[in-house]
């Protein structure tokens, strides 16, 4: 059987939970944008093209790192189509060095500069217009873009109400029993979107994250001092062990 009434309690408890969660982190977490790079960005300029390089200097990276990195890639060169798809990729790639992969994140800014100026569309704004569908179709393409990225696009500007799956979503949803280990970054994103509700799913993300850096820490997790524990799978386990 799929869909129907049978899955609608589960659905209730899943959302009862998801609005309990988010209730008891931002009891503790004040979000601050200038700590999330693409949220700073999307915030700051609008512009989808700049939330797109501030992203991709992003993965494997911490935002503080990808940050400054957009920084000098801006005082460099400029963070505008243009300049990007005409510059060196060795250029590109001193001025980013910080954030790390330095290289292939400056080929994959290069691809979307010189993918932006094929559309005739610098900044990227038409494209997101044209609404989730069409611009996942167009960035996937890009070789370096993965769905993530265009999730942090989507959803720091507002185009669509998602959340991004990053390693620190995946990390803490994973331990909380929220989704099962191994899951495929859409059977994440799609419980998660389950989980939290509607209006409220990228800031579950930027919690998430801020949860994930501070508390829910890949190594040696504040569990003792968690405001989810009663509600962890990871923790009622691990005092199971005890
Ligand atoms: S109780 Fe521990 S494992 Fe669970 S969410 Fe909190 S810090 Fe993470």
């Amino acid at each position: 059987m799929s869909g129907g009434d049978s899955e609608d309690p589960i659905r209730e408890v899943r959302r009862r939970l998801g609005a309990e969660i988010l209730a008891r982190l931002r009891g503790v977490h004040r979000l601050n944008v200038e700590e999330f790079v693409s949220s700073y960005v999307s915030t700051t300029t609008g512009s989808p093209f700049r939330v797109l390089v501030a992203t991709v200097l992003s993965q494997n990276s911490t935002d503080r790192a990808a940050m400054k990195a957009y920084v000098e890639l801006d005082r460099r060169i400029g963070v505008v189509a243009e300049k990007l798809a005409e510059a060196d990729v060795r250029r590109i790639a001193r001025a980013i060095k910080v954030a790390g992969l330095s290289e292939q994140k400056a080929r994959t800014i290069r691809r979307l500069a010189t993918l932006s100026l094929k559309l005739r569309d610098p900044e990227l704004r038409g494209l997101l217009a044209k609404g989730p569908e069409a611009v996942r179709e167009t960035l996937l393409e890009v070789k370096g873009i993965g769905p993530k990225t265009v999730d942090v696009l989507l959803s720091s500007t507002g185009s669509l109400d998602t959340i991004p799956v990053d390693t620190h979503v995946r990390r803490v949803s994973e331990r909380l029993g929220l989704v099962e280990e191994g899951s495929s970054y859409e059977e994440v994103r799609s419980r998660l979107e389950e989980v939290f509700p509607e209006g409220s799913r990228y800031e579950a993300h930027l919690l998430l994250i801020a949860h994930g850096r501070s508390v829910c820490r890949s190594r040696r997790p504040l569990c003792e001092s968690c405001v989810l524990s009663d509600l962890c799978d990871f923790y009622r386990s691990s005092r199971r062990g005890m």
